[in-house]
């Protein structure tokens, strides 16, 4: 095991790396302490939670909403517990989310802690402290930015992790190469999933790698004022298509990532567009989708990230060498 501790700017977070779960009793006594979990997981791996609290919830997407986080709360008020107690999310991104969100506003605020179970999760979701739900199409709608006490990581859980999820999962693993991490890049070229599968240490040092560089990006910017939101890259369009159509979070953001390279060539002349699309093809992702304009820019209209009539879109000068570039809409449109 590797412990981390990372410092932002509203708290620290220690990270358990290449952990096992049993040790979550050491972080976390089981008295206080009460697992959240979606079903899947429950029961896939209901030996690890032996002697524990559980809450498990349905899994997928369309349950991070505000109806589950009523029956979180209904089954924590059920269970007894108060301000000392512990929630710990063990799950893919949508149990980190709202693990997070509950924890922020159940009695003002509990301790929380996550296990991240899915790719997506550890090298992304359940870092950075942004939490919430989504409300009808709108994604994240409502939320808070709160950091965890602890990250666990057990890569055992990995085990019967579906193949579709782990290229979910490498779609942010190639987003964080792009903004950050060339020599990352060259890695991924190097090796392919089934690389990482069949290879633990590889595996840990690339989960381990990009929770740090994630961490490190989030500790500099908690509140994304700046560099924060390099961790965009590919999500204007991702955030729109994604509910649209219905399609997983990391193919939405492999397009997104796919319509951003062709952005940054029409205005900066970027040269690595294949490069790009190239290894998002090699880790199973689409990097192009047919979409209805229309409906996508409405959408983006109601982003978030938008600024009166424009939107912060995350370029690239080069691959590891990303940049903001306000965009208005009427530019967007002929853009994309
Ligand atoms: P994310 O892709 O953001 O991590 P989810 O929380 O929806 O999103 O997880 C994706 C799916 O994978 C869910 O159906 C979840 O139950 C399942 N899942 C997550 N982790 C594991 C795991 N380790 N083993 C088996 N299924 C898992
Ligand atoms: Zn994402």
């Amino acid at each position: 095991m590797t412990k981390k501790t990372i410092a932002f700017s509203s708290a620290s977070v220690t990270n358990y790396f290449d952990a096992d779960f049993s040790y979550l009793g050491k972080i976390v006594s089981k008295d206080e302490g009460i697992i959240i979990t979606d079903e899947n997981i429950l029961k896939a791996y209901s030996k690890k939670f032996q002697g524990w609290k559980v809450v498990a919830i349905k899994a997928g997407e369309q349950h991070k909403n505000q109806q589950t986080v009523d029956s979180i709360i209904d089954q924590l008020i059920e269970l007894g517990a108060d301000r000392q107690t512990f929630l710990v999310g063990v799950g893919g991104g949508v149990l980190t989310d709202m693990t997070g969100y509950v924890a922020a506003i159940y009695m003002r605020g509990i301790r929380c802690g996550y296990v991240p179970t899915s790719i997506l999760a550890m090298v992304d979701a359940a870092i950075g402290g942004k939490n919430g739900i989504d409300v009808g199409l709108y994604k994240n709608m409502v939320g808070i930015i709160r950091q965890p006490a602890f990250i666990l990581y057990d890569y055992s859980f990995l085990k019967l992790l579906p193949q579709a999820e782990w290229v979910n999962g490498f779609a942010e693993i190639i987003k964080h190469a792009c903004i950050r991490d060339v020599a990352m890049f060259k890695l991924l070229e190097e090796n392919k999933l089934t690389d990482f599968q069949k290879d633990k240490e590889l595996l840990s040092k690339l989960i381990q790698r990009n929770a740090l560089l994630k961490s490190k990006v989030v500790a500099k910017d908690e509140y994304e004022h700046g560099e924060r939101k390099f961790l965009n890259f590919g999500h204007t369009i991702a955030h729109a298509i994604e509910n649209l159509y219905q399609i997983p979070h990391g193919h939405a953001v492999s397009i997104g990532m796919g319509v951003a390279c062709k952005i940054s060539e029409q205005l900066n002349s970027f040269s690595d567009t294949t490069r790009v699309t190239g290894l998002l093809k090699k880790y199973g992702l689409p990097p192009q989708f047919e979409y209805d304009k229309e409906q996508t820019l409405k959408l983006l209209r109601a982003d978030k990230k938008k600024e009166k009539d424009a939107i912060s879109y995350i370029l690239l000068h080069k691959i590891g060498k990303p940049y903001i570039a306000s965009l208005p809409f009427q530019q967007i449109e002929t853009l994309i």
